[in-house]
Protein backbone atom coordinates (compact mmCIF):
# COMPACT_ATOMS: atom_id res chain seq x y z
CA UNK A 1 0.00 0.00 0.00
CA UNK A 2 1.70 3.28 -1.28
CA UNK A 3 2.32 5.91 1.66
CA UNK A 4 -0.63 9.13 1.61
CA UNK A 5 1.13 11.90 -0.70
CA UNK A 6 2.50 14.68 1.45
CA UNK A 7 1.71 17.31 -1.29
CA UNK A 8 -1.10 18.15 -3.64
CA UNK A 9 1.01 19.87 -5.94
CA UNK A 10 5.07 20.06 -6.16
CA UNK A 11 6.42 23.40 -7.52
CA UNK A 12 9.79 22.61 -9.26
CA UNK A 13 11.77 26.13 -10.16
CA UNK A 14 10.55 29.20 -7.71
CA UNK A 15 11.56 32.17 -10.10
CA UNK A 16 8.56 34.23 -11.81
CA UNK A 17 6.33 31.44 -12.79
CA UNK A 18 6.96 28.65 -9.87
CA UNK A 19 6.57 31.15 -7.05
CA UNK A 20 3.13 32.41 -8.65
CA UNK A 21 1.65 28.91 -8.76
CA UNK A 22 2.79 27.90 -5.47
CA UNK A 23 1.06 31.38 -4.16
CA UNK A 24 -2.25 30.44 -5.88
CA UNK A 25 -2.09 26.60 -5.58
CA UNK A 26 -2.01 27.47 -1.38
CA UNK A 27 -4.78 29.95 -1.95
CA UNK A 28 -6.39 27.94 -3.98
CA UNK A 29 -6.66 25.46 -0.60
CA UNK A 30 -3.58 23.02 -1.95
CA UNK A 31 -0.83 21.40 -0.13
CA UNK A 32 1.72 23.00 -1.75
CA UNK A 33 5.77 22.00 -1.57
CA UNK A 34 7.99 24.53 -3.69
CA UNK A 35 11.27 23.29 -4.16
CA UNK A 36 13.93 25.95 -6.16
CA UNK A 37 17.82 24.73 -6.27
CA UNK A 38 18.92 28.03 -5.45
CA UNK A 39 19.02 30.26 -3.11
CA UNK A 40 15.28 32.08 -3.52
CA UNK A 41 15.78 35.73 -5.35
CA UNK A 42 19.21 33.83 -7.51
CA UNK A 43 20.37 35.87 -10.36
CA UNK A 44 21.16 32.92 -13.02
CA UNK A 45 17.98 32.42 -14.55
CA UNK A 46 15.23 34.34 -16.22
CA UNK A 47 13.11 36.38 -13.33
CA UNK A 48 16.03 38.68 -11.69
CA UNK A 49 16.59 42.28 -11.88
CA UNK A 50 14.39 45.33 -10.63
CA UNK A 51 11.62 45.75 -13.66
CA UNK A 52 9.98 43.92 -16.32
CA UNK A 53 8.14 45.89 -19.41
CA UNK A 54 4.30 45.20 -19.47
CA UNK A 55 2.32 46.50 -22.15
CA UNK A 56 -0.90 45.47 -24.24
CA UNK A 57 0.76 46.17 -27.16
CA UNK A 58 0.59 42.89 -29.10
CA UNK A 59 0.22 41.83 -32.33
CA UNK A 60 -2.21 38.97 -32.03
CA UNK A 61 -5.49 39.82 -29.90
CA UNK A 62 -5.10 37.04 -27.56
CA UNK A 63 -1.98 38.20 -26.04
CA UNK A 64 -3.56 41.84 -25.51
CA UNK A 65 -6.51 40.28 -23.88
CA UNK A 66 -4.24 37.85 -21.72
CA UNK A 67 -2.31 41.67 -20.87
CA UNK A 68 -5.21 42.92 -20.02
CA UNK A 69 -6.24 39.78 -17.24
CA UNK A 70 -3.03 39.81 -15.91
CA UNK A 71 -3.18 43.50 -15.09
CA UNK A 72 -5.93 42.15 -13.03
CA UNK A 73 -4.71 39.56 -11.13
CA UNK A 74 -1.43 41.56 -10.42
CA UNK A 75 -4.11 44.07 -8.87
CA UNK A 76 -5.41 41.01 -6.69
CA UNK A 77 -1.78 40.40 -5.67
CA UNK A 78 -0.93 43.88 -4.75
CA UNK A 79 -3.81 44.30 -2.30
CA UNK A 80 -3.23 40.63 -0.97
CA UNK A 81 0.64 41.75 -0.36
CA UNK A 82 -0.35 45.46 0.63
CA UNK A 83 2.26 46.59 -2.09
CA UNK A 84 2.42 48.43 -5.24
CA UNK A 85 4.14 45.97 -7.79
CA UNK A 86 2.98 47.94 -11.00
CA UNK A 87 4.30 51.36 -11.91
CA UNK A 88 1.84 52.23 -14.97
CA UNK A 89 3.97 55.34 -17.34
CA UNK A 90 2.18 54.60 -20.68
CA UNK A 91 4.05 52.88 -23.38
CA UNK A 92 5.87 54.05 -26.65
CA UNK A 93 6.56 51.47 -29.95
CA UNK A 94 8.48 53.09 -32.62
CA UNK A 95 8.48 50.83 -36.17
CA UNK A 96 11.95 50.73 -37.68
CA UNK A 97 11.43 50.38 -41.55
CA UNK A 98 12.97 46.36 -40.96
CA UNK A 99 10.84 45.43 -38.68
CA UNK A 100 9.38 41.90 -38.93
CA UNK A 101 5.83 43.32 -37.95
CA UNK A 102 4.35 46.59 -38.73
CA UNK A 103 2.87 49.11 -36.87
CA UNK A 104 -0.42 48.33 -38.19
CA UNK A 105 -0.24 44.63 -37.21
CA UNK A 106 0.18 45.95 -33.78
CA UNK A 107 -2.45 48.44 -33.72
CA UNK A 108 -4.98 45.74 -35.68
CA UNK A 109 -4.12 43.12 -33.05
CA UNK A 110 -4.34 45.73 -29.74
CA UNK A 111 -7.71 47.04 -31.56
CA UNK A 112 -9.25 43.57 -31.75
CA UNK A 113 -8.24 42.62 -28.28
CA UNK A 114 -9.63 46.07 -26.67
CA UNK A 115 -7.24 48.42 -26.24
CA UNK A 116 -6.82 51.50 -27.12
CA UNK A 117 -4.18 52.92 -29.09
CA UNK A 118 -2.88 56.41 -30.24
CA UNK A 119 -0.94 56.42 -33.39
CA UNK A 120 1.86 59.00 -33.28
CA UNK A 121 4.61 59.93 -35.71
CA UNK A 122 8.36 60.30 -35.02
CA UNK A 123 8.41 63.90 -34.79
CA UNK A 124 5.13 63.37 -32.14
CA UNK A 125 6.78 61.02 -30.16
CA UNK A 126 9.78 63.61 -29.67
CA UNK A 127 7.29 66.78 -28.91
CA UNK A 128 5.60 64.82 -25.90
CA UNK A 129 8.66 63.52 -24.39
CA UNK A 130 11.96 65.19 -25.60
CA UNK A 131 14.17 62.47 -24.25
CA UNK A 132 13.02 60.44 -27.28
CA UNK A 133 14.75 61.34 -30.75
CA UNK A 134 13.28 59.49 -33.18
CA UNK A 135 13.45 59.70 -37.03
CA UNK A 136 10.41 62.91 -37.46
CA UNK A 137 8.66 60.35 -40.14
CA UNK A 138 9.15 56.92 -37.71
CA UNK A 139 5.51 55.38 -37.56
CA UNK A 140 5.17 54.88 -33.85
CA UNK A 141 1.88 54.08 -31.51
CA UNK A 142 1.43 54.74 -27.92
CA UNK A 143 -1.08 53.48 -25.02
CA UNK A 144 -1.46 54.47 -21.66
CA UNK A 145 -1.81 50.96 -19.93
CA UNK A 146 1.95 50.15 -20.05
CA UNK A 147 4.89 50.89 -17.64
CA UNK A 148 6.76 48.52 -15.88
CA UNK A 149 6.37 45.43 -13.09
CA UNK A 150 8.99 45.75 -9.65
CA UNK A 151 9.70 41.93 -10.74
CA UNK A 152 12.45 41.25 -8.17
CA UNK A 153 9.55 42.28 -5.47
CA UNK A 154 6.48 40.68 -7.41
CA UNK A 155 8.64 37.34 -7.10
CA UNK A 156 9.12 38.03 -3.35
CA UNK A 157 5.66 38.58 -2.49
CA UNK A 158 4.30 35.89 -4.14
CA UNK A 159 6.47 33.41 -2.03
CA UNK A 160 5.36 35.69 0.81
CA UNK A 161 1.72 34.95 0.26
CA UNK A 162 2.55 31.52 -0.58
CA UNK A 163 3.86 30.64 2.62
CA UNK A 164 1.43 32.43 4.32
CA UNK A 165 -1.28 30.28 2.24
CA UNK A 166 0.48 26.91 3.68
CA UNK A 167 3.17 26.14 1.32
CA UNK A 168 6.14 24.74 2.24
CA UNK A 169 8.90 26.61 -0.02
CA UNK A 170 12.71 25.27 0.08
CA UNK A 171 15.43 26.68 -1.86
CA UNK A 172 19.16 24.82 -2.25
CA UNK A 173 17.55 21.90 -3.04
CA UNK A 174 17.56 20.78 -6.78
CA UNK A 175 14.97 18.22 -7.87
CA UNK A 176 17.19 15.29 -9.71
CA UNK A 177 14.18 13.00 -10.91
CA UNK A 178 10.29 13.39 -11.31
CA UNK A 179 8.79 9.41 -11.62
CA UNK A 180 5.12 8.71 -11.77
CA UNK A 181 3.64 5.75 -9.07
CA UNK A 182 0.26 4.89 -9.21
CA UNK A 183 -0.96 7.86 -9.82
CA UNK A 184 1.03 10.00 -7.35
CA UNK A 185 4.19 11.04 -8.83
CA UNK A 186 7.38 10.85 -6.99
CA UNK A 187 9.68 13.69 -6.48
CA UNK A 188 13.23 13.10 -5.73
CA UNK A 189 14.72 16.47 -4.38
CA UNK A 190 17.34 17.04 -1.39
CA UNK A 191 18.19 13.27 -0.72
CA UNK A 192 14.31 12.60 0.18
CA UNK A 193 11.45 11.15 -2.41
CA UNK A 194 8.11 13.36 -2.25
CA UNK A 195 4.74 11.85 -3.33
CA UNK A 196 2.36 14.46 -4.05
CA UNK A 197 -0.78 14.30 -6.85
CA UNK A 198 0.46 16.14 -9.48
CA UNK A 199 4.14 18.48 -10.42
CA UNK A 200 4.26 21.69 -11.97
CA UNK A 201 7.64 21.60 -13.73
CA UNK A 202 8.14 25.72 -13.90
CA UNK A 203 12.03 24.88 -14.21
CA UNK A 204 12.94 27.54 -16.79
CA UNK A 205 16.10 27.35 -18.84
CA UNK A 206 16.56 23.92 -16.69
CA UNK A 207 13.04 21.90 -18.03
CA UNK A 208 14.40 19.55 -20.43
CA UNK A 209 16.64 18.33 -17.79
CA UNK A 210 13.42 16.91 -16.35
CA UNK A 211 11.73 16.40 -19.33
CA UNK A 212 14.28 13.63 -21.32
CA UNK A 213 13.99 11.43 -18.58
CA UNK A 214 10.09 11.54 -18.96
CA UNK A 215 10.47 10.95 -22.61
CA UNK A 216 9.07 14.52 -22.91
CA UNK A 217 11.44 16.78 -24.16
CA UNK A 218 10.21 20.41 -25.90
CA UNK A 219 12.09 21.89 -28.66
CA UNK A 220 13.36 24.78 -26.64
CA UNK A 221 15.86 27.40 -27.27
CA UNK A 222 17.85 29.11 -24.22
CA UNK A 223 19.71 32.24 -25.37
CA UNK A 224 21.69 34.42 -22.92
CA UNK A 225 20.19 37.58 -22.54
CA UNK A 226 21.44 41.15 -21.54
CA UNK A 227 20.27 44.48 -20.08
CA UNK A 228 22.23 47.59 -19.38
CA UNK A 229 21.98 50.50 -16.67
CA UNK A 230 23.34 53.05 -18.59
CA UNK A 231 24.19 56.77 -16.80
CA UNK A 232 21.68 59.59 -17.26
CA UNK A 233 22.86 63.10 -17.78
CA UNK A 234 19.78 64.48 -16.00
CA UNK A 235 18.39 61.25 -13.69
CA UNK A 236 14.95 63.45 -12.76
CA UNK A 237 13.76 63.43 -16.29
CA UNK A 238 13.38 59.73 -16.51
CA UNK A 239 11.40 59.46 -13.75
CA UNK A 240 8.59 57.32 -14.19
CA UNK A 241 6.27 59.97 -13.91
CA UNK A 242 8.31 61.92 -16.73
CA UNK A 243 8.95 58.94 -19.29
CA UNK A 244 7.77 56.11 -20.79
CA UNK A 245 8.57 52.70 -21.36
CA UNK A 246 9.42 52.38 -25.30
CA UNK A 247 10.54 49.32 -27.41
CA UNK A 248 12.02 49.94 -30.94
CA UNK A 249 11.00 47.46 -33.65
CA UNK A 250 13.50 46.24 -35.87
CA UNK A 251 15.92 43.76 -36.92
CA UNK A 252 17.26 44.29 -33.92
CA UNK A 253 15.03 45.10 -31.62
CA UNK A 254 15.48 47.23 -28.18
CA UNK A 255 13.38 48.39 -25.57
CA UNK A 256 13.82 50.66 -22.48
CA UNK A 257 12.60 51.93 -19.28
CA UNK A 258 12.46 54.79 -16.88
CA UNK A 259 14.54 54.95 -13.88
CA UNK A 260 14.11 52.70 -11.46
CA UNK A 261 16.06 50.19 -8.60
CA UNK A 262 19.40 51.90 -9.51
CA UNK A 263 20.59 55.25 -10.01
CA UNK A 264 21.19 55.13 -13.81
CA UNK A 265 18.33 54.09 -16.58
CA UNK A 266 17.97 50.40 -17.84
CA UNK A 267 17.43 49.48 -21.92
CA UNK A 268 18.15 46.19 -23.66
CA UNK A 269 17.67 44.14 -26.77
CA UNK A 270 15.54 41.76 -27.29
CA UNK A 271 16.69 38.11 -28.45
CA UNK A 272 19.87 39.28 -29.23
CA UNK A 273 22.06 37.19 -27.55
CA UNK A 274 23.86 33.96 -28.31
CA UNK A 275 22.13 30.30 -27.57
CA UNK A 276 23.29 28.71 -24.89
CA UNK A 277 23.09 25.29 -22.01
CA UNK A 278 21.63 26.84 -18.70
CA UNK A 279 24.85 24.60 -17.11
CA UNK A 280 27.06 26.22 -19.38
CA UNK A 281 26.36 29.61 -19.78
CA UNK A 282 28.91 32.36 -18.58
CA UNK A 283 27.89 35.58 -16.96
CA UNK A 284 30.45 37.59 -18.57
CA UNK A 285 28.41 40.51 -20.20
CA UNK A 286 28.95 40.36 -24.21
CA UNK A 287 31.20 43.73 -24.70
CA UNK A 288 30.26 43.62 -28.39
CA UNK A 289 26.50 43.84 -27.31
CA UNK A 290 26.86 46.06 -24.87
CA UNK A 291 28.80 48.68 -27.31
CA UNK A 292 25.98 47.79 -29.72
CA UNK A 293 22.78 48.84 -27.40
CA UNK A 294 24.91 52.07 -26.27
CA UNK A 295 25.43 52.95 -29.80
CA UNK A 296 21.73 52.50 -30.84
CA UNK A 297 20.35 54.20 -27.21
CA UNK A 298 23.04 57.14 -27.61
CA UNK A 299 20.78 58.00 -30.68
CA UNK A 300 17.18 57.60 -29.50
CA UNK A 301 17.98 58.87 -25.91
CA UNK A 302 20.47 61.17 -26.36
CA UNK A 303 20.48 62.38 -22.80
CA UNK A 304 21.59 58.65 -22.02
CA UNK A 305 25.55 57.96 -21.62
CA UNK A 306 27.53 54.52 -21.24
CA UNK A 307 26.40 51.60 -19.55
CA UNK A 308 27.73 51.98 -15.96
CA UNK A 309 26.02 48.08 -14.97
CA UNK A 310 25.15 45.11 -17.32
CA UNK A 311 23.43 41.77 -15.90
CA UNK A 312 23.51 38.79 -18.08
CA UNK A 313 19.92 36.28 -17.74
CA UNK A 314 18.58 33.28 -19.78
CA UNK A 315 15.58 33.47 -22.07
CA UNK A 316 13.78 30.12 -23.00
CA UNK A 317 12.11 30.09 -26.47
CA UNK A 318 9.94 28.04 -28.31
CA UNK A 319 9.66 27.77 -31.89
CA UNK A 320 6.68 30.56 -32.16
CA UNK A 321 7.31 32.55 -29.40
CA UNK A 322 3.88 31.23 -27.58
CA UNK A 323 3.69 30.27 -23.97
CA UNK A 324 3.95 26.65 -22.67
CA UNK A 325 1.09 26.33 -19.97
CA UNK A 326 0.07 22.59 -20.20
CA UNK A 327 -0.27 19.12 -18.65
CA UNK A 328 1.73 16.41 -20.10
CA UNK A 329 -0.20 14.71 -23.05
CA UNK A 330 1.65 11.48 -21.75
CA UNK A 331 2.08 12.35 -18.40
CA UNK A 332 -1.45 14.33 -17.28
CA UNK A 333 -0.20 15.16 -13.44
CA UNK A 334 2.94 17.10 -14.87
CA UNK A 335 2.45 20.65 -15.71
CA UNK A 336 4.65 22.22 -17.84
CA UNK A 337 5.47 25.58 -17.75
CA UNK A 338 7.68 27.90 -20.36
CA UNK A 339 7.16 32.44 -20.27
CA UNK A 340 9.58 32.43 -23.05
CA UNK A 341 11.14 36.04 -23.01
CA UNK A 342 7.71 37.83 -22.55
CA UNK A 343 6.24 36.05 -19.79
CA UNK A 344 7.11 38.19 -16.70
CA UNK A 345 4.14 40.59 -17.27
CA UNK A 346 1.86 37.51 -16.89
CA UNK A 347 3.55 36.11 -14.23
CA UNK A 348 0.46 35.94 -11.98
CA UNK A 349 -2.14 34.85 -14.55
CA UNK A 350 0.08 32.04 -15.71
CA UNK A 351 1.02 30.93 -12.50
CA UNK A 352 -2.84 30.67 -11.66
CA UNK A 353 -3.61 28.80 -14.68
CA UNK A 354 -0.72 26.32 -13.59
CA UNK A 355 -2.22 26.04 -10.25
CA UNK A 356 -5.84 25.37 -11.40
CA UNK A 357 -4.31 22.50 -14.21
CA UNK A 358 -2.61 21.01 -11.47
CA UNK A 359 -5.74 21.01 -9.50
CA UNK A 360 -7.36 19.37 -12.41
CA UNK A 361 -9.30 22.59 -13.13
CA UNK A 362 -10.30 24.34 -16.95
CA UNK A 363 -7.38 27.39 -16.91
CA UNK A 364 -8.83 30.50 -17.21
CA UNK A 365 -8.18 31.58 -20.20
CA UNK A 366 -8.04 28.32 -21.72
CA UNK A 367 -6.06 29.09 -24.91
CA UNK A 368 -5.18 26.20 -27.11
CA UNK A 369 -1.71 27.97 -28.02
CA UNK A 370 0.08 27.64 -24.85
CA UNK A 371 -0.71 23.43 -25.57
CA UNK A 372 2.73 21.64 -24.83
CA UNK A 373 1.16 18.75 -27.61
CA UNK A 374 0.77 21.84 -30.55
CA UNK A 375 1.70 21.28 -33.97
CA UNK A 376 4.87 24.20 -33.39
CA UNK A 377 6.21 21.33 -30.47
CA UNK A 378 5.70 18.27 -32.85
CA UNK A 379 8.73 16.15 -32.20
CA UNK A 380 11.43 16.87 -35.51
CA UNK A 381 10.48 20.66 -35.72
CA UNK A 382 12.63 23.33 -36.18
CA UNK A 383 13.65 24.77 -33.04
CA UNK A 384 14.39 28.31 -33.91
CA UNK A 385 13.20 30.82 -32.32
CA UNK A 386 10.88 33.22 -34.56
CA UNK A 387 11.63 36.77 -34.25
CA UNK A 388 8.38 38.94 -33.38
C1 LIG B 1 16.89 39.97 -20.03
C2 LIG B 1 15.44 39.62 -19.93
C3 LIG B 1 14.49 40.60 -20.08
C4 LIG B 1 13.14 40.27 -20.02
N1 LIG B 1 12.23 41.28 -20.12
C5 LIG B 1 10.92 40.99 -20.00
C6 LIG B 1 9.96 42.05 -19.98
O1 LIG B 1 10.31 43.23 -20.07
N2 LIG B 1 8.64 41.71 -19.85
C7 LIG B 1 8.23 40.41 -19.72
O2 LIG B 1 7.02 40.19 -19.63
N3 LIG B 1 9.13 39.39 -19.71
C8 LIG B 1 10.44 39.65 -19.85
N4 LIG B 1 11.36 38.65 -19.79
C9 LIG B 1 10.92 37.26 -19.69
C10 LIG B 1 10.62 36.84 -18.29
O3 LIG B 1 11.47 37.46 -17.38
C11 LIG B 1 10.70 35.33 -18.20
O4 LIG B 1 9.82 34.77 -19.15
C12 LIG B 1 10.31 34.79 -16.82
O5 LIG B 1 10.92 35.51 -15.82
C13 LIG B 1 10.70 33.33 -16.74
O6 LIG B 1 10.32 32.86 -15.48
P1 LIG B 1 10.44 31.33 -15.12
O7 LIG B 1 9.91 31.19 -13.75
O8 LIG B 1 9.86 30.50 -16.20
O9 LIG B 1 12.02 31.02 -15.18
P2 LIG B 1 13.14 31.26 -14.07
O10 LIG B 1 12.95 32.53 -13.37
O11 LIG B 1 14.44 31.02 -14.71
O12 LIG B 1 12.82 30.12 -13.00
C14 LIG B 1 13.14 28.77 -13.16
C15 LIG B 1 13.63 28.30 -11.79
O13 LIG B 1 13.71 26.89 -11.77
C16 LIG B 1 14.82 26.53 -10.97
N5 LIG B 1 15.15 25.16 -11.28
C17 LIG B 1 15.51 24.66 -12.51
N6 LIG B 1 15.76 23.34 -12.44
C18 LIG B 1 15.53 22.98 -11.13
C19 LIG B 1 15.61 21.74 -10.41
N7 LIG B 1 15.97 20.61 -11.05
N8 LIG B 1 15.32 21.73 -9.10
C20 LIG B 1 14.95 22.88 -8.45
N9 LIG B 1 14.88 24.10 -9.08
C21 LIG B 1 15.14 24.14 -10.39
C22 LIG B 1 15.87 27.55 -11.40
O14 LIG B 1 16.93 27.63 -10.49
C23 LIG B 1 15.03 28.82 -11.47
O15 LIG B 1 14.99 29.52 -10.26
C24 LIG B 1 12.73 38.94 -19.83
C25 LIG B 1 13.69 37.93 -19.65
C26 LIG B 1 15.03 38.25 -19.69
C27 LIG B 1 16.03 37.17 -19.51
Amino acid sequence: MSAEPAADVAVVGLGGLGSAAACWAARMGARVVGLEQFPLGHDRGGSHDHSRLIRLAYHHPDYVRLAATAYDVWGEVERAAGEQLVHLTGGIDMFGPDAPLGRDVYAAGMIEGGAEVELLTGADVSSRWPQLAPPGDVPALAHARAGFIASERATAAHQRLAREAGAQLQDGCAVTAVRPSGRDLLVEAGGRTIRCRSVILSAGAWLNELLEPLGASLPLTVSREQISYLAADDLDRFRPDRFPVWIWHGARTYYGFPAFGERAVKAAEDQGGPEVTARTRSFDPDPEATARLHRFVSELVPGLGPPVLTKTCLYTMTPDRDFVISALPRHPGIVAAVADGHGFKFASLLGRMLAEISLGRTPSPDLERFRADRPALAPGRDPSPARV
